[in-house]
C-alpha cells in the first residue's frame, strides 16, 4: 500500500490497494455516467477531514465525480465481489449498484473507501437496475451521520447527488447516487465468497490484506488468523453492544451486510426503536423478526460463526484442532457483548463502580419500561434530568420501588450526584433520528426540494449529547394513532 501519488486540486488522492487483490474478488468497470448531476447534500466537515476541497466538489467537475460522469485522477473504479446469508440462506451476491471508486488516503495518512452506491450496473447486479433513489440514499445519509453522532462505528456519507434520471420502484422515483466513505468494504460475506469458490491461497491473501489494512497494531507472529478471528469477534461485540444501548435496529444482519472493520453497513431497512420491545422489527420482509431488536446480538454469534467457518484452512491444519480453537474463540462473544452492553448500561444509570446485583437493577428497570410501553430514549433522558412528573408511571409504587433502589445504588459509590448526572448527560442521547422526523425531513427534502428540515436535524444530530436547548423538540413521540414505521429492502 503506498502513498505515493499526486494530489488533484479536488484533493483526491487515491490508491488502489484492492485492486492488487485476487481478480476473483472484483470486475473493474466504470460507472454508467448519468444525464444531468445535481449536488443535493455535501458533508462539508467530513470532506475536509478527507483533503477535499469544498470549493472543488461543489463546482461542475467536483458534481461530476459524485455522479460518476468523470472519474478523479487515480481511481480505479472496481465492484467487489461477495457472498451472504440472507435470512439464513447463503448466496452468490457482489456490488450490484455500487462502485469503490479508490481508497482515499487523508493528509493524517488515514485510509478511506469512497464508494458510489447508485453508479449503475455490474456484473453482481441480477435483476437490479444498478440505481437507486433520493429518499433511501438521503435516508442513509441521515441515519449514518446520526449514528456517527451517537459514537457508534459507521460508514459516513458525504455526498448525494441526484442523476437527473427517473427510476421506477412501486412508483417513479428520482435517481440519486451516495457517496459513502468507509474503512474499508471487507465483509463476513467477502470471506464467504473466497472460501466457497475461491482457493486457499487467495484466502490467505485476503486474510493477509485485511490484517494489514485492519489490524496492523495488533498482529504478531502467533497464529495471526486467530487473531484476526478474536479481533473481529471483539469489535463486534462491542458495536452491536452500542446498537442495543440507543435502540437500533439494524433490519437486515445478512453477513454481508456485517463488516469486518466494525463498522455498521448498509442503512436499508434499519430504524430507531421509539417503545422499547425486544420483538421490534420494522422491516417489512422481516415477518419471523429474525433480526428484532432483541435478537440482534445472538444473530451476531450466528454471523460470526460463519465468519470463523471461512478461517478454518487458516487456522490449523488439522481440522478437528482447527474448529476446537474456532469455537474458543467464539465462546468469548457472549461474555464480550454482555460486558460491554452492561458498562455502557451502567453508564446510562450513572453508575461508575461495579456491583454484582446491577444486572437486576437494570433488567428490572427494562421490564417496567416493557410492561409500560415507555419509550426507551425518553425514559433515561426523564431520569438524567429528574423529570418524574412527565407519565404517570413514575408516580407507581413499582417505579418508586425501582427508584429508591437506584438512588440507594448511586449513594453507595464515591462518586457525587454531580459527577453521575454528567455521566448520565454523556450516556443518554438528547436525540436519535425518531422515524416520524426522518420522514419529515425526507418529505420536505424529496417533494419540495427543500433540504433546510434535513440540515436542521443533522446539525442537532451531530453533537446528540449536548443536551442544547434546539434538540428538546426532537424528543417528541410520533402522533398519537401513527401507523406501526414500516421499512422496506429494494429501495
Ligand atoms: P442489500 O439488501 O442492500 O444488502 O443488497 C443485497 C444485494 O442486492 C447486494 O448484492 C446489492 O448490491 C444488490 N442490490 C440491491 N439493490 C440493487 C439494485 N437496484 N440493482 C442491482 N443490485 C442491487
Ligand atoms: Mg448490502
Amino acid at each position: 500500500m503506498t502513498d505515493n501519488k499526486q494530489k488533484d486540486k479536488t484533493g483526491w488522492n487515491f490508491d488502489n490497494s484492492y485492486a492488487g487483490l485476487p481478480n476473483s474478488l472484483y470486475t473493474i468497470l466504470n460507472p454508467t455516467p448519468v444525464r444531468s448531476p445535481d449536488l443535493v447534500i455535501l458533508n462539508k466537515p467530513l470532506a475536509a477531514s478527507l483533503g477535499l476541497n469544498i470549493v472543488e466538489l461543489l463546482s461542475k467537475d467536483g458534481v461530476a465525480v459524485f455522479a460518476g460522469n468523470k472519474l478523479a485522477e487515480g481511481s480505479v473504479p472496481l465492484a467487489q465481489a461477495y457472498a451472504g446469508h440472507q435470512f439464513g440462506y447463503l448466496n452468490l451476491l457482489g456490488d450490484g449498484r455500487a462502485l469503490l471508486l479508490g481508497e482515499q488516503i487523508t493528509p493524517a495518512g488515514d485510509r478511506f473507501d469512497i464508494q458510489l452506491k447508485g453508479s449503475g450496473k455490474t456484473p453482481y447486479s441480477r435483476r437490479g437496475d444498478g440505481r437507486a433513489s433520493l429518499g433511501p440514499m438521503l435516508r442513509e445519509y441521515i441515519i449514518s451521520e446520526g449514528m456517527h453522532g451517537l459514537g457508534i462505528p459507521t460508514t459516513r456519507s458525504l455526498a448525494v447527488v441526484t442523476t437527473g434520471e427517473p427510476i421506477y420502484r412501486q412508483t417513479e422515483e428520482k435517481g440519486a447516487i451516495l457517496t459513502r466513505v468507509a474503512s474499508s468494504h471487507l465483509r463476513v460475506g467477502t470471506f464467504q465468497y473466497v472460501a466457497k469458490w475461491g482457493t486457499r491461497e487467495e484466502l490467505k491473501v485476503l486474510a493477509d490484506y485485511t490484517l494489514q489494512r485492519h489490524f496492523s497494531d495488533i498482529i504478531t507472529t502467533e497464529n495471526r488468523y486467530l487473531q484476526l478471528l478474536r479481533e473481529v469477534i471483539k469489535r463486534q461485540a462491542s458495536l452491536i453492544a452500542k446498537w442495543q444501548l440507543v435502540g437500533f435496529v439494524h433490519g437486515v444482519m445478512n453477513t454481508d451486510n456485517m463488516t469486518i472493520s466494525g463498522e455498521t453497513i448498509d442503512y436499508g431497512p434499519c430504524a430507531f426503536m421509539d417503545t422499547y420491545d425486544l420483538a421490534t422489527v420494522f422491516s417489512s420482509i422481516d415477518t419471523h423478526g429474525r433480526y428484532a431488536y432483541g435478537s440482534q446480538p445472538r444473530i451476531g454469534t450466528w454471523n460470526l460463526a460463519r465468519f470463523a467457518e471461512t478461517l478454518l484452512s487458516l487456522l490449523h491444519e488439522d481440522q478437528p484442532q482447527a474448529i476446537a480453537l474456532a469455537e474458543k474463540a467464539l465462546s468469548e462473544y457472549g461474555n464480550l457483548y454482555y460486558s460491554n452492553w452492561l458498562k455502557g448500561m451502567r453508564a446510562k444509570l450513572g453508575i461508575f463502580d461495579e456491583e454484582e446485583k446491577d444486572q437486576f437493577l437494570i433488567e428490572n428497570l427494562l421490564k417496567l419500561m416493557e410492561e409500560h410501553r415507555l419509550d426507551y430514549t425518553n425514559t433515561f433522558l426523564d431520569l438524567t434530568f429528574a423529570r418524574l412528573e412527565s407519565d404517570e408511571v413514575y408516580e407507581t409504587t413499582q417505579f418508586k420501588s425501582w427508584y429508591d433502589n437506584w438512588q440507594q445504588r448511586l449513594d453507595r459509590q464515591q462518586q457525587s450526584n454531580e459527577e453521575s448526572q454528567q455521566l448520565m448527560r454523556d450516556s443518554n442521547p438528547a436525540l436519535i433520528p425518531r422515524n416520524h422526523r426522518v420522514e419529515e425531513a425526507l418529505e420536505a427534502a424529496v417533494e419540495k426540494g427543500d433540504l433546510r428540515v434535513m440540515e436542521r436535524f443533522l446539525n442537532a444530530l451531530a453533537n446528540p449529547y449536548a443536551h442544547s436547548t434546539d434538540q428538546l423538540e426532537y424528543c417528541t413521540l410520533p402522533p398519537e394513532g401513527s401507523l406501526p414505521y414500516k421499512t422496506y429492502c429494494g429501495t
